[in-house]
């Protein structure tokens, strides 16, 4: 309660403000930033959010997107540097090892401003001087919603706030099916309904706003791409440059394919493995107790939430492909166990 104190205390006095989130933001990572962006500005502060690189299509709707910086994209490099090096405030936002935050990372740990993680992943790095992380929350979104209200401000949400609050719950819960929809998302999304979310419209945005490349290209990879180890309980789709080429794919377009491999019937583990330009990215999501936090952070130099998260290879694709099937033999027995319980 003393640190709310104190944190409140300092915004007291308008303040400069960087807001950042994780590479490649998904709908909770660029919400839950723009939602406190709007909500710091309302309260007087100069605040600019930069993400580490592009984020997909779907998400250009959320109001102050139009004035997000791409760190990635020309010229930001250098204005990026300037604005972390003149800030009194970083937030960091749905991430919480700075690496997961490139080059950015490198200039947010030099910097001397006050740092304020807002997180709920699993086992974060202590970089902040603030902290608002729970693991029991299913979305940064939601510890945004509980730290405005808890500041006191419940009144500053307005429906563009809200909605921006409300995307980062809806699919940080996969529609409010995963195990984190707790009573408490749907009572911060009923309040968020009431502060005026047209949840319609953004449900719409986000999934009813497919390319015909993308659809195409779902499909290619369900009948092409996903191999299904019985005996494993497991599925996983791979993906090389040249699919992503073929499908003309933009940043986004392969979200959700993870789940696919998931939904089939018996199946406890699922991975998404594909080549990026840079590094060979693994998506991994499983039901039950299979924790694919541990099987990322142990194997793939990566982490997340026990039921969904991501790592990254520098061996080639093929190499990473026998690597994952190798490793996987030697959990039979872990995915197996559950197997009656959670199909
Ligand atoms: P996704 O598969 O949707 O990219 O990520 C699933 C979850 O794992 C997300 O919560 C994401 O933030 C986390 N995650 C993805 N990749 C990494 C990674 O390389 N390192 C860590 N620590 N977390 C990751
Ligand atoms: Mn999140």
């Amino acid at each position: 309660m003393q640190k709310l104190k104190s944190f409140k205390e300092l915004l007291d006095t308008p303040k400069k403000i960087v807001v950042t989130t994780h590479y490649k933001p998904d709908a909770d990572a660029l919400g839950s930033s723009l939602g406190l962006a709007s909500y710091l500005t309302k309260k007087g502060h100069e605040v600019h959010v930069i993400s580490p690189s592009d984020y997909p299509e779907f998400l250009n709707w959320m109001d102050g997107e139009k004035d997000v910086i791409d760190f990635e994209a020309g010229g930001n490099e250098e204005k990026s540097e300037k604005l972390v090096g003149e800030a009194d405030l970083i937030f960091c936002l749905d991430f919480n090892c700075l690496y997961r935050i490139n080059e950015l990372g490198d200039m947010v740990g030099e910097s001397n401003a006050v740092k304020v993680l807002i997180d709920h992943h699993l086992e974060p790095e202590r970089f902040a001087d603030y902290e608002f992380w729970s693991t029991q929350a299913a979305a940064t979104a939601e510890l945004v919603y509980k730290l405005i209200v808890d500041l006191g401000d419940r009144d500053q949400i307005d429906a563009s706030i809200a909605e921006c609050l409300y995307a980062g719950i809806m699919t940080d819960t996969g529609q409010f099916k995963h195990p984190n929809t707790t009573k408490n998302v749907h009572l911060v999304t009923a309040d968020l309904i009431e502060l005026g979310a047209d949840i319609a419209k953004v449900g719409r945005y986000i999934y009813d706003n497919n390319s015909l490349d993308r659809l195409k290209f779902t499909g290619y990879a369900l009948n092409n791409k996903l191999k299904v180890i019985k005996d494993l309980r497991t599925a996983y789709f791979w993906i090389s440059s040249e699919d992503l080429k073929k499908y003309n794919s933009k940043t986004g377009d392969t979200e959700g394919l993870v789940n696919y491999a998931l939904s089939l019937k018996g199946v406890v583990f699922s991975a998404v493995i594909i080549e990026r330009p840079d590094t060979i990215r693994i998506s991994l999501r499983s039901k039950g107790d299979f924790s694919v936090n541990d099987f990322a952070k142990e194997h793939f130099n990566g982490g997340g939430h026990p039921n969904a998260a991501g790592g990254i290879s520098d061996l080639s694709l093929q190499e990473t492909v026998d690597k994952f099937e190798r490793i996987i033999k030697t959990y039979k027995k872990q995915l197996n166990k559950n197997f009656h319980k959670t199909n």
